[in-house]
């Protein structure tokens, strides 16, 4: 999210809570006339019930909205309230009633000045063109290494800058910012915390990138100071490429990964909308439904991570709400999170046998609300990819990748778009394997992927189909655009040099391809299998070749 729009969000944030704050003496008189009316005509349950919901949501959004103190005041004539209207055998004197009717028209006076309102700690994290070059900056001071990993990563099509200093980098950073950060300077100097100094820290925060540091050393001192900067990993010289770039693919794919999708059910407008604009100041996808109707067709067209649901709404209760969604198989796993003031245990309990996944409490601070609902979603979306996805790859397993065939030819069918299918397995894999052993194989097989995984765009399907065989799926691209991206990426693997202890050596490729212009009737599982002929026929011809399947075989 852009600077703007995040200074928009947090100015639409203030005005909902002046709003809030402007209606509240309203609310409060309103309250203090029906408590008022009722002490005068006797209590029915009916009103009993207007009452409680209505400090029920003044008890949630106070807090919120830099009240907290009015909160609590509400929770608890809520929870008094809350006992007359769960046991009518419970005799409501005049004491009571007179009391209760006291303490709400008092309300009015716990209203103090706003606390200083803690805001959202609002810490954005840029996005990350999907389909471009990714610049790396390197930032070392033994030339030697710098060299060989230069080569090494343009080799895995990373955009490489090379600085000698951090000074060098900070002039840089004036026109030009990296996409990751790697680095030895800073670690090896001669007194401890100081060493760091605060212009270094500076500059690194505004670089606002991924950062890893490659050190000669391994002693802990450097490895808490590389912590102390934020570095999100630490490697060792020599350093193995395909572990390192295993871990560069890591930290920036979870820059890229898509916004956390979120929706609010909340009947509290206001409240509704503050939730919202905080996880979208976030760099979430926040969207707040309003009518408990339509759920399903919001959930199916807006395909949420996550639900934060209201408990208490007038005509369904969240435990409703749970309890359908809960009923279509598709959203069996779609956590939910009940976001409610209610603290009563067997409602909670019931919340749960629902299907509800956990309770936050309102009032709830920015900084937890956006905590929660991210963590919540990054471990939903880990499950999900440990299921569909390889672990030494983490590119999709087989039977996904051929479930995403079928679905983008069909997809391409409908809309007269292209697709292509590629297939690639390494050549004499087993020469590989029996030479320098298993460990040195799978590193072929990762660089593979990561090359694969730098080179495809991002609405680009790749799997691991078997040991070194892998597939990809090209929507939007056509028989001429897939050759020559996938005989450049065959000639870019070749060019890989591959180490174990002394040795040096590289590996090739053959590559299948099947396009949808010349199989229009087949479906993607079909073009997976005239891919692979067309692989083998590229063994034959003597390997290390893109070949075109042409005719049906
Ligand atoms: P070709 O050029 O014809 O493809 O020859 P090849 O040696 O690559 O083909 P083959 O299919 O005979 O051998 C593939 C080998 O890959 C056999 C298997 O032990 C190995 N393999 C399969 N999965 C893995 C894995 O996850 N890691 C490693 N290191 N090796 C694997
Ligand atoms: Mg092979
Ligand atoms: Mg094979």
């Amino acid at each position: 999210m852009s600077i703007s729009k995040q200074c928009e969000a947090q100015k639409q944030l203030s005005q909902l809570r002046s709003q809030f704050l402007k209606r509240l003496p309203i609310e409060l008189n309103s309250l203090k006339a029906i408590a008022e009316n009722l002490n005068e005509r006797g209590f029915d349950i009916a009103t009993l019930n207007e009452l409680h919901h209505r400090l029920h949501k003044l008890s949630g959004s106070c807090g919120t909205f830099g009240v907290p103190a009015l909160g609590q005041a509400t929770r608890i004539l809520e929870i008094r309230l809350q006992a007359w209207i769960e046991d009518s055998s419970v005799e409501i004197d005049d004491k009571a009633r007179q009391s209760i009717v006291r303490d709400i028209g008092a309300l009015n006076s716990v209203i103090r000045t706003p606390e200083n309102h803690s805001a959202a700690t609002l810490t954005m994290t840029p996005d990350l063109p999907s389909d471009k070059t990714i610049r790396v900056w390197l930032i070392e001071d033994d030339a030697a290494f710098e060299q060989e990993l230069v080569r090494q990563l343009e080799s895995f099509n990373f955009q490489v800058h090379f600085f000698n200093s951090i000074r060098d980098a900070e002039t840089a950073a004036q026109f030009e910012r990296p996409d990751l950060l790697i680095m030895n300077v800073l670690l090896h100097r001669p007194s401890e915390q100081d060493s760091i100094l605060l212009q270094d820290r500076i500059t690194l925060k505004s670089l606002d990138c991924p950062l890893l540091f490659v050190s000669s050393t391994d002693d802990f001192n450097s490895r808490v100071r590389a912590a102390r900067l934020g570095a999100e990993g630490y490697f060792v010289k020599p350093v193995d490429i395909t572990v390192l770039i295993n871990r560069m693919m890591q930290v920036l794919e979870k820059r890229r990964a898509p916004p956390q999708r979120v929706l609010i059910i909340d009947d509290d407008r206001d409240l509704a909308a503050h939730y919202q604009l905080v996880l979208t100041v976030a760099g979430m996808q926040a969207e707040v439904l309003q009518q408990p109707e339509v759920v399903m067709t919001k959930i199916a067209n807006f395909r949420p991570e996550i639900i934060l649901l209201d408990l208490h709404m007038p005509n369904f209760t969240g435990i409703d709400l749970a309890g359908v969604i809960r009923q279509y198989d598709e959203w069996s796993g779609l956590p939910i999170v009940f976001l409610s003031s209610e603290s009563d245990f067997d409602i909670q309990i019931l919340a749960m046998g629902q299907g509800a996944d956990d309770f936050l409490m309102k009032p709830i601070s920015d900084a937890q609300l956006i905590a929660a609902t991210r963590a919540r979603i990054e471990r939903a979306r880990r499950l999900t990819s440990l299921i569909a996805k390889d672990s030494l790859t983490g590119l999709l397993k087989h039977a996904s990748i051929k479930e995403a065939a079928d679905l983008e030819t069909a997809q391409a069918q409908r809309n007269s778009k292209p697709v292509s299918i590629a297939m690639l397995d390494i050549d004499n894999f087993k020469l590989v394997n029996d030479t320098y052993g298993h460990a040195v194989g799978d590193n072929v097989i990762v660089s593979l992927a990561m090359l694969l995984r730098q080179r495809l765009r991002h609405s680009d399907i790749i799997g691991r189909y078997g040991g070194e065989e892998f597939a990809a799926v090209l929507p939007e691209c056509d028989q001429a655009d897939a050759y020559r991206l996938l005989d450049d990426i065959r000639n870019q693997f070749a060019n890989i040099r591959f180490r174990h202890r002394s040795h040096q050596f590289n590996c090739t490729v053959s590559i299948g391809l099947a396009d949808s212009a010349h199989f229009p009737r087949l479906i993607g599982t079909e073009l997976l299998a005239i891919a692979d002929h067309a692989l083998y026929q590229a063994k034959r011809e003597g390997r290390n070749r893109t070949c075109i399947a042409r005719t049906i075989v």
